[in-house]
């Protein structure tokens, strides 16, 4: 097996408009030649991976959806986008559990792991997001709740997917864990991951998230076993999400 080629995934999360698109150009001009190295990937809000993935045709920039529907097939779901809508619309990946859907929509594991095997099914590469409370961190349960999160909400099919350590206390703030922290926790992810899939586990790339920046970026790159980043507010302007990319040590 190669070595993982590091992923940075923006997640724009209900922001951003048509006019927000010229960012996509934008970025893909200032990290175009870290693209052979580092795969970029936005994930705009639904409506604008049509444009989005038009905006990226032939750039270095992939496109990918923030959710999914669970079916696999076309069925009367009224409102959910499926991964297969999501892919003819130009995604190659999908953000699958994300904290915010975890907690405002009561996704469980489970549900999560149906997500990420539709993605699967539909030939898009779903980011399976795990990550513990503030209260869990303070109880010393971020080992039990990550490893049971890795377990239940992984696809079946080991080395098809991304997981994104994201400790829900780190998004949208200022305060990450520290260095030694981030690389325990994907220490045991991987670790997790072993159990399950056994050496196909090597293939799976873990990204940090929470609270990722232009200043802190690169000293979290420089943690063993973080093969990218998961960032939100930071990948809304051109101009920090590719100081990121760009202080990434695969750069240059
Ligand atoms: C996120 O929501 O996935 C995220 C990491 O947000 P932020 O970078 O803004 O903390």
């Amino acid at each position: 097996m190669g070595a993982r080629k590091p992923l940075i995934a923006g997640n724009w999360k209900m922001f951003g408009r048509n006019a927000d698109l010229a960012e996509i150009g934008a970025l893909a001009e200032t990290t175009g030649p870290a693209a052979a190295k580092i795969e970029v990937l936005i994930c705009p809000p639904a409506v604008l991976i049509a444009p989005a993935a038009w905006q990226a045709r032939g750039k270095s920039i992939l496109i990918g959806g923030q959710d999914c529907s669970p079916s696999a097939a076309d069925a009367a779901r009224t409102g959910e986008i499926s991964a297969a809508m999501l892919a003819d619309a130009g995604a190659r990946y999908v953000i699958v559990g994300h904290s915010e859907r975890r907690q405002n929509h009561k996704e469980t594991d489970d549900l999560v792991r149906q997500k990420a095997e539709a993605a699967i099914a539909a030939g898009l590469t779903p980011i399976v997001c795990v990550g513990e409370t503030q209260a869990e961190r303070a109880a010393g349960q971020v080992a039990e709740v990550v490893g049971r999160q890795v377990k239940a909400s992984a696809p079946g099919q080991g080395g098809a997917f991304v997981v994104a350590y994201e400790p829900v206390w780190a998004i949208g703030g200022n305060s990450t864990p520290t260095l030694a922290e981030i690389g325990e926790v994907h220490a045991l992810i991987r670790e997790t991951l072993a159990g399950q899939f056994g050496a196909q586990a090597n293939e799976t790339r873990i990204l940090y998230g929470g609270s990722v920046g232009p200043k802190n970026a690169g000293e979290i790159f420089t943690v063993p076993g973080v093969d990218g980043a998961l960032v939100g507010r930071a990948s809304l302007k051109a101009s920090d999400f590719s100081a990121i990319i760009l202080g990434h040590p695969a750069a240059v």
